[in-house]
């Protein structure tokens, strides 16, 4: 045993704790830590847009900004699900909500004028900003500075905002909804709504987790999927699926009474500059739906 006598005198011992998959992915997290404040100021993260389709009417109604972090550094594209939660545990997470709403509010305010226009966009915001008293005030001047009437602006937040009995919280979504922003659950079904504080909220999208189109047989998915819209429809809510990859997806999607779809299928996620060719040459009733499903 004189191995492992010398693996407990050196310490290294301890590491067999840790897979390697592990440590590695530490340090990925303690680079992130260490990297993104700079990467906020350097101009480091930009958005994207994902197309929402109005299914009925068959055309692009919206688009949902999604944010991109191109580290200089690495060179690597890093995804949101890898840097936001680490974000969460300071006030970048602020720093982040802000620049994504200020960028969205200004790169779509000429997509929602003129004769084919864009009828909303759709930003995320972290439940953390709904804590913050100047939240109301950021969004008001966001909308003010860019021109953009409330009703054209969605803000998306997770089931998890609905958790925190916080009164701020509250106060801040009544305000938002004094304002005329439209509210949006984003992967509604997947969190723990606490259906009373649901009713109250008065949301006005429920985002369809996309786990419910891939997950389940055909017949439990369908009763999920409309079960969750006549749930909408009681709110006073519209919902849209997002995670629509095949036409047997927005099919279903269709027959389950989802009023709008997101996802591969329809469009992916590109620039502003992708965006805005291909908006152009849009007919008059608008950008139609890439896909074949009547
Ligand atoms: P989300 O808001 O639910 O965004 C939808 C995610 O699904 C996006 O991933 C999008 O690219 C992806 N997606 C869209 N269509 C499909 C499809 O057909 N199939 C599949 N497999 N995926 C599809 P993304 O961009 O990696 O974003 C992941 C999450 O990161 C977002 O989920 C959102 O929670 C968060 N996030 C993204 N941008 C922001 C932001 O600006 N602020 C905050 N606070 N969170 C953000
Ligand atoms: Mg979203
Ligand atoms: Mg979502
Ligand atoms: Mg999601």
């Amino acid at each position: 045993d004189a191995a492992l006598l010398e693996v407990k005198r050196t310490g290294r011992g301890r590491h067999a704790f840790y897979s390697e998959a592990m440590t590695e992915r530490h340090k990925v997290q303690d680079r992130i830590r260490s990297h993104l404040g700079a990467a906020i100021r350097d101009g480091e993260l930009f958005l994207e847009f994902q197309p929402q389709f109005d299914i009925a009417r068959r055309k692009m109604v919206s688009a949902e900004a999604l944010l991109r972090w191109q580290c200089s550094r690495t060179g690597r594209l890093v995804p949101p699900s890898e840097f936001i939660p680490i974000a969460e545990e300071s006030d970048l997470i602020w720093a982040i909500d802000t620049l994504v709403l200020d960028q969205a509010c200004q790169t779509a305010s000429h997509w929602l004028r003129g004769p084919n226009r864009l009828e909303r966009i759709a930003v995320n915001l972290s439940p953390h900003s709904f804590q913050r008293l100047d939240l109301i005030h950021r969004v008001a001047s966001a909308l003010k500075v860019w021109s953009i009437p409330a009703d054209c602006l969605e803000v998306e937040i997770t089931e998890g905002v609905l958790l925190s009995d916080s009164p701020q919280v509250l106060a801040n979504l009544d305000a938002l909804a004094d304002l005329g922003v439209r509210i949006a659950l984003d992967d509604f079904g997947t969190g723990y709504s606490n259906i009373a504080y649901l009713a109250r909220l008065k949301p006005d999208l429920l985002k369809i987790d996309r786990s419910f189109l891939r997950e389940a047989d055909d017949l439990r998915k369908t009763r999920i999927v409309e079960g969750i819209s006549q749930l909408a429809d009681t709110l006073g809510a519209e919902t849209l699926i997002e995670g629509v990859e095949t036409e047997a997806d927005l099919l279903f999607s269709r027959n389950a009474g989802c009023q709008y779809a997101q996802g591969f299928h329809l469009a992916r996620p590109m620039s502003a500059d992708a965006l805005t060719a291909f908006l152009q040459g849009t007919p008059a009733e608008g950008r139609p739906m890439p896909a074949a499903v009547r």
